[in-house]
């Protein structure tokens, strides 16, 4: 464990906090495009329409990116639980305690990240031939 328990604690504290806001913002989100919805009902003027359209969709985007950040957090306090957390999910050496500081839902160390990164971009940038 690259990180000392003081520290441990912080990050589980950390992590604890972000899923609390990350759970209200998607809930006040989905809340949000839902009573949009009914609202639209009515029939307004097309432009209004379609701005709206725009908004729920930036609103439904963000709830994705913010449920699967959920997702990321809560893997990363189920590693604290199991102590497992701080292990690199490749190499399966520890990952650097300032790393894990500066980014707590780190799953690898920097070189398996910086080669995972580019192993998938390498992917995507193939033609499928
Ligand atoms: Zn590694």
């Amino acid at each position: 464990m690259s990180l000392g328990p003081e520290e441990l604690k912080k990050v589980k504290a950390e992590l604890s906090q972000r899923l609390t806001t990350l759970q209200e913002n998607v809930h006040s989100r989905v809340a949000g495009v839902n009573s949009e919805g009914e609202l639209d009902r009515g029939g307004s003027d097309r432009g209004d329409e379609s701005n709206r359209e725009l908004e729920r969709d930036l609103e439904l985007t963000n709830a994705d990116r913010e449920t699967y950040e959920i997702q990321l957090v809560n893997g990363a306090l189920q590693r604290i639980e199991r102590d497992e957390y701080g292990v690199c999910l490749d190499c399966g050496e520890e990952i650097n305690g300032n790393r894990l500081l500066a980014n707590p839902i780190a799953k690898r160390c920097l070189d398996c990240q910086t080669k995972h990164e580019n192993d998938f971009d390498e992917r995507d940038a193939t033609p499928s031939l």
